[in-house]
């Protein structure tokens, strides 16, 4: 199996129809929440639900095989995998977190993880020097969390650099958040990191119609740490919705090509636009780390940011203009959507921070989904025509 193409993989993830009696090709759904024992206290691999279920062991055994990872849990949302991952720590410990991270993980980051006497720094972690720098000032740092492409911008950071810098510091855990990419076109594991956290509400899945998350590693200890704390604390996602997941993910490197084609030819579209001040897209020259994203990714998704003339009257009525591109939050799915992050997904970032990163009234986050490009290009042409024009 482990020797097929990554195609051929996402494919036949699964397919075993010896192992069920009505020799069926799809898995079938495992919604039972108990399982008949061997005797009293020995199971025959399945206890009870919240612990481990067949449902959910097919999708870890698939994003696993996927990621080349020893080992995947899912969780009932890309927050909460972030959240076990944190849990991980303890009251004292602190976090060294990229500055531009998805606007829930940094409300969870600020609001949320400090009553547990956890602190977080954030850094341009575009330069590698700043882990080094921020692990020596904070020598109670046990996570160092990157999030490459970075939502809402983009922003590339060299993993397997910073993953040199945080091995010379024991005990430090590097997670990287794979969210915009996938395994498909990158594998942080590969690079050096621990941890590989995914929202599979996105491309994973990549339907718009399931939410949840994944955890990847290959160390045994953080495994079984993760393990038992998902037990612990019911960090686990419903049966019904791994079933939908790992349907996903039989298309996911022919969507991700379909991302990536179309995200292209997008972007070349905006950054002739005499309405659009920058586009951001790691595949092209103009984006500042499209040489580390070259270098570490083999490609990119459908995640588009571009600054349009103008502020939020602008920005709102090119949304409000589109045909075909939905106007919502979420990315990765198959239908385009574009939102504006300083209303909505970033909303809870700081004014004064947001201005410093560049995460400005002006800047639109587009996913671009696998509709003809043509379609998605025409719709943006015709709504930013139609917008008042600033000079
Ligand atoms: C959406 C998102 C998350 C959060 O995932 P949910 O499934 O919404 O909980 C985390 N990281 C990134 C990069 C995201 O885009």
């Amino acid at each position: 199996m482990s020797e097929h193409k990554f195609d051929t993989k996402t494919v036949t993830l699964g397919y075993s129809p010896e192992k069920w009696n009505c020799y069926s090709v799809v898995p079938p759904i495992g919604m039972s929440t108990t399982f008949e024992l061997e005797d009293p206290s020995t199971d025959k691999g399945y206890l009870y639900t919240r612990t481990s279920n067949p449902s959910r062991s097919q999708l870890e055994t698939g994003i696993a095989l996927l990621e080349d990872s020893r080992y995947a849990l899912c969780y009932s949302s890309g927050i909460c995998a972030i959240g076990a991952v944190v849990q991980m720590l303890s009251p004292g410990d602190h976090i060294v977190s990229d500055s531009i991270i998805y606007g829930g993980t940094y409300h969870y980051f600020n609001r949320i993880v400090p009553r547990s006497n956890i602190t977080t720094t954030y850094i341009d972690t575009t330069n590698p020097s700043n882990v080094e720098k921020a692990l020596k000032e904070h020598p109670n740092t046990k996570l160092v969390y990157l999030e490459s492409p970075s939502n809402p911008l983009t922003t590339v950071c060299d993993i397997s650099k910073i993953a040199q810098i945080v091995k010379k510091h024991e005990g430090v855990i590097l997670a990287v958040d794979n969210t915009f990419l996938t395994p498909y076109f990158q594998k942080p594991l590969h690079l050096g990191a621990h941890v590989v956290a995914y929202s599979l509400t996105k491309y994973m899945n990549g339907h718009d119609d399931v939410c949840m998350g994944a955890v990847c590693c290959n160390d045994e200890e953080i495994y079984l740490k993760l393990k038992s704390l998902q037990n612990d604390t019911g960090l686990n996602p419903s049966p019904f919705e791994c079933y939908l997941t790992f349907r996903g993910l039989k298309t996911l490197a022919i969507r991700m090509r379909q991302h990536m084609k179309n995200s292209i030819e997008v972007a070349k579209f905006l950054e002739t636009h005499p309405k659009v001040v920058k586009v951001l897209h790691p595949w092209l020259p103009s984006h500042p780390q499209h040489e580390v994203a070259k270098k570490q990714a083999s490609g990119h998704s459908g995640m588009v940011a571009f600054y349009v003339k103008g502020g939020l009257k602008e920005v709102s009525d090119l949304l409000k203009k589109f045909k075909l591109i939905g106007m919502a939050a979420s990315l990765g799915g198959v239908h385009s959507v574009a939102e504006i992050p300083t209303v909505l997904s970033h909303a809870s970032v700081p004014e004064d921070m947001k201005e410093q990163l560049g995460i400005t009234n002006n800047l639109v986050r587009l996913s671009v989904g696998i509709e003809d490009a043509e379609d998605i290009i025409e719709d943006l042409n015709q709504a930013l025509s139609v917008i008042v024009s600033f000079s």
